[in-house]
């Protein structure tokens, strides 16, 4: 297939990257790529999506990636995936031998292997310039359920479904197959209901996550959801307030370096120094601006703030405000920065999920979560922004008819975006700009 043709097959099915930022699947896709890598480094504590769903649909998987491998014109498809995962590696090497463009490359246990960059640099040895993506040494990264979805869309069938891992304090952990748009009580609920009472809830890992209200939905982008208490460390340091952390960080911040020298960026020689950029706060902002320049390109995976640092600061939520002024002003990272991406004892440097998992708390709560793919409901709300880029616009009105898969908005002509399809069949009950309410009739 022509790479133009597969590029419209997923924007028309409404394939995106299913987790983190959701980037358009069709968008990653180039004919520059020399290597597709399938990213199933699955490296926070207690997320278990990706490995199962590629043990459990191995086939459909390797097969998607083997023809975008050829659709791009790239020379391999690689991939990767944790060395322990081990019923997912038996599933993978029981398949992939009828694959000749694709091969397994196995990952140490350690966070943050996920992270695009780190991940090429492990799998294929190049470094990405600061600033730079991927596809600039020739390597698209591609996630697992988005490989899966588009085999779904070659074959015709839209983005409509996604797998979400319910972790934490809850009665029975599980993997639920959900219809885009249900509600996160639901989820809960199915798990066997919250353990413990005034639970917190967090979207995503308990690193990069975010917390959510129950009444909130499931997105394209939405792989877990963690219930924890709500005096837990990991939910209290998602609530820090940013002006008493600058005020700690001028009183207690004793400049140690901790927190730069586990950066996970910094171990691969991005100008990234926490430490400075804490010392420049703590000064009222007087002092050497270049640091500025160099936190840039933090991640905001969490190790300084959640593991290295020994006075409880976070330095990532520091440049998380500091990014988005600059990207308020228009700034973007420069992309012309020295950098050395040969670090001595880089290696030493590696955090081990396991004792990341101890550190926060969470060791108690890593249980198997099972796939479950008969969930049901009658009620879904639809969001027409899942993804970066432009939301969808609506097409269908109150009190229309749907099958689960029509087309209920499109993304507008020439915006990067992708189309949003109804998850069930039933009645429209609601339509404006931000979401469409169906129920089954
Ligand atoms: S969040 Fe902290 S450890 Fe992670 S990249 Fe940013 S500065 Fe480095
Ligand atoms: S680890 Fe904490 S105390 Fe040490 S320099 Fe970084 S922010 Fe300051």
């Amino acid at each position: 297939m022509e790479l133009k043709k597969i590029q419209n097959i997923l924007r028309e099915m409404g394939v995106v990257g299913a987790g983190g930022a959701g980037f358009p699947s069709y968008a990653k896709l180039s004919d520059k790529a020399e290597t597709i890598i399938l990213n199933c480094a699955e490296c926070e504590p207690l997320l278990k999506v990706h490995r199962q769903v590629l043990e459990e649909y191995t086939y459909e998987i390797l097969s998607a990636l083997s023809d975008v491998v050829k659709t791009c014109g790239a020379e391999q498809g690689i991939v990767a995936v944790k060395s322990h995962y081990t019923s997912t590696l038996n599933a993978l090497r029981a398949e992939i031998g009828a694959f000749s463009n694709l091969s397994i490359s196995t990952l140490e246990a350690v966070y943050p292997a996920g992270d695009e960059i780190i991940l090429i640099r492990e799998v294929t040895g190049k470094t990405v310039v600061p600033g730079s993506l991927p596809i600039s040494v020739g390597v698209v990264v591609c996630n697992v359920e988005s490989m899966l979805n588009v085999y779904n869309a070659l074959k015709g069938n839209p983005v409509t479904h996604k797998y979400v891992t319910v972790a934490g304090e809850v009665k029975t952990p599980l993997t639920l197959c959900v219809p885009l748009g249900t509600k996160i009580s639901q989820l809960i609920h199915a798990a066997g209901g919250a353990t413990v009472d005034n639970a917190e809830y967090i979207s995503g890992g308990p690193m990069m996550g975010k917390l959510i209200n129950v009444n909130d939905v499931v997105t394209k982008t939405t792989n877990a959801i963690i219930v924890l208490p709500q005096n837990h460390g990991v939910v209290l340091n998602k609530k820090l307030n940013f002006k008493i952390n600058l005020r700690r960080t001028a009183s207690v911040c004793c400049q140690c370096r901790s927190c730069t020298e586990l950066c996970s960026r910094h171990v691969i020689g991005y100008p990234v120094e926490p430490h400075a950029v804490m010392r420049l706060f703590s000064n009222g902002g007087k002092g050497d601006m270049s640091v500025v320049a160099g936190a840039m390109y933090c991640s905001g995976c969490g190790l300084c703030e959640t593991y290295s640092c020994p006075q409880g600061l976070s330095p990532r939520q520091v440049i998380a405000e500091m990014k988005a002024v600059a990207r308020q002003n228009g700034l973007k990272p420069p992309t012309d920065v020295p950098f050395d991406p040969n670090v001595k004892d880089a290696e030493l440097k590696k955090v081990s999920v396991e004792r990341l998992s101890a550190r926060l708390g969470l060791t108690k709560y890593d249980k198997p979560a099972p796939i479950h793919e008969d969930f049901a409901t009658k009620q879904v709300k639809i969001m027409m922004a899942q993804s970066i880029g432009a939301p969808a616009i609506p097409c269908i009105a109150e009190g229309d008819a749907v099958k689960a898969g029509d087309v209920i908005g499109k993304v507008k002509d020439g915006a990067l975006g992708v189309n949003v399809h109804a998850s069930i069949d039933g009645k429209v009950t609601t339509v404006n700009e931000k979401f469409i309410k169906i129920s089954k009739i």
